[in-house]
Formats: structure tokens, C-alpha cells, sequence
């Protein structure tokens, strides 16, 4: 999409800190980070929204998702201990969808936000 600047990141027409990149996926650090580590994971491909993902979408949303655990482990924002009230770090996931989802660029993502508490929005 000529006017998106998600696909202009994705094709290298815009800068980013990309942390990581493959043939489908991109992940890089949000501009206005609100939280410690605060990346954003997107398909090449342009989707405006989640809303726009058909059941043939699932392998790639499949991959993004699976993707966390390692972006997390590698941002140091990995939940520690067996998941049990004695678990330290971890982050939180959050898709935007539309005008009532709050979402402002229209190139599906995937908001990964974690470390240290207090956080900018405190959500
Ligand atoms: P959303 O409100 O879910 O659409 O989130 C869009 C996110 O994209 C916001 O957190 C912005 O800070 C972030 N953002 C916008 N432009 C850029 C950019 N050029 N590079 C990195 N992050 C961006």
C-alpha cells in the first residue's frame, strides 16, 4: 500500500530498529514506547486490521504470535518461574482493531510491552 507507513518500513523505504525479520514478518521497536521494551510485530503483507484475517491467515498469525516467547526471552521481559504465583517479568499483548479499538495505523501489529513497572500508560 503506496500511503502506509508500515509497508514503507517493511520495504526499507522508512527507517526502523528491527529487531528481527523474515521472509512474512518484521519486528521492530515503537517510536513512542509505552513501556521499557515495546516492539511491534507486522506481516510484510498488508492487512489493515485484524478484522481483515481470513481462516487462511492463520499460519501467519500463527507465526507471530509464536513468536513471542524468543522476542521476549531476548528483550529479558520472559515471564520467570513455572507460570505460579512465585513468576516474575512478563509482558502484555495488545492488537488495536478499528476506530473503537483505538488503532491508528492501519497495518496490522502486534504490540509486545514489557519490563519493570511503573509503565507510561499504566495499562
Ligand atoms: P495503534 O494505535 O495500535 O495503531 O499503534 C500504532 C503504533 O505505531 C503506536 O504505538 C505508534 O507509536 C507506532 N508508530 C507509529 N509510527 C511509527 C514508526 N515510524 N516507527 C515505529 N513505531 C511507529
Amino acid at each position: 500500500m503506496a500511503d502506509c507507513i508500515f509497508c514503507k518500513i517493511a520495504n526499507k523505504e522508512l527507517p526502523s530498529t528491527t529487531v528481527y525479520e523474515n521472509d512474512r514478518i518484521m519486528v521492530f521497536r515503537d517510536i513512542h514506547p509505552a513501556a521499557p521494551t515495546h516492539l511491534l510485530i507486522i506481516p510484510k503483507r498488508h492487512i489493515p486490521t485484524l478484522s481483515h484475517c481470513q481462516a487462511d491467515d492463520a499460519a501467519l498469525l500463527g507465526e507471530m504470535m509464536a513468536l513471542i516467547p524468543e522476542l521476549a526471552k531476548k528483550e529479558g521481559i520472559q515471564v520467570e518461574g513455572d507460570g505460579n504465583g512465585a513468576s516474575k517479568g512478563g509482558f502484555r499483548v495488545v492488537v488495536n482493531a478499528g476506530p473503537d479499538g483505538r488503532q491508528d495505523v492501519y497495518h496490522l501489529h502486534i504490540h509486545l510491552m514489557g519490563g519493570p513497572r511503573p509503565w507510561k500508560n499504566q495499562n
